[in-house]
């Protein structure tokens, strides 16, 4: 695990969105850092990842849970088995850091 968190650079928290896009295979077009009041974050359809700015104070464990989510709807919309299928491939612990993330904070994404 890393001990840096970087991903509280908006610029750095992008690079790490196109990093996980080429990694995972999927095309994203544009970024958003903006205010959000009950989401971690959003993605549409054709690839417009929006990000909540309260994800600059997160871990960056947490931070990279929201952007693989985020991602792996481009390929599954729902949250069904195989979404988890895909969750558990590119982040085997999602489990135990979306169990943190919600710990803190009710928000959804
Ligand atoms: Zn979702």
């Amino acid at each position: 695990m890393k001990t840096q968190n970087i991903l509280q650079n908006p610029t750095e928290l992008k690079s790490e969105v196109w990093r996980w896009a080429d990694h995972i295979g999927v095309e994203v077009h544009e970024v958003h850092i903006r205010q959000m009041r009950r989401k971690w974050a959003s993605i549409s359809t054709n690839g417009r990842l929006t990000l909540n700015t309260d994800l600059l104070h997160l871990p960056e464990t947490l931070t990279e849970l929201v952007i693989v989510h985020e991602l792996v709807h481009l390929l599954v919309p729902n949250h069904g088995k195989l979404f988890k299928g895909y969750m558990s491939a590119y982040l085997p612990d999602w489990e135990e850091r979306q169990k943190c993330l919600k710990e803190g904070v009710t928000s959804g994404f």
